[in-house]
């Protein structure tokens, strides 16, 4: 492992991501998102998620 790579432990949930050279945390998800803290973070990795169930719903009902 890389040694840009950085270990993060959000109430329990870990998460490797690197960072840019201003110190922002990159989305290890997209890799075009610049986080500026942990529960930034956090939280677009859950918009993420989100994001996926979205489309699985969207799909569904447009073939309905
Ligand atoms: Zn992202």
């Amino acid at each position: 492992m890389s040694n840009d790579m950085i270990k993060i432990d959000y109430n329990g949930s870990i998460v490797y991501v690197k960072k840019n050279k201003d110190g922002l945390i990159i989305c290890p998800i997209c890799e075009e998102v610049l986080l500026s803290d942990v529960s930034d973070l956090y939280n677009h990795i859950l918009a993420h998620a989100r994001r996926y169930v979205d489309k699985r719903v969207k799909v569904k009902s447009r073939e309905e």
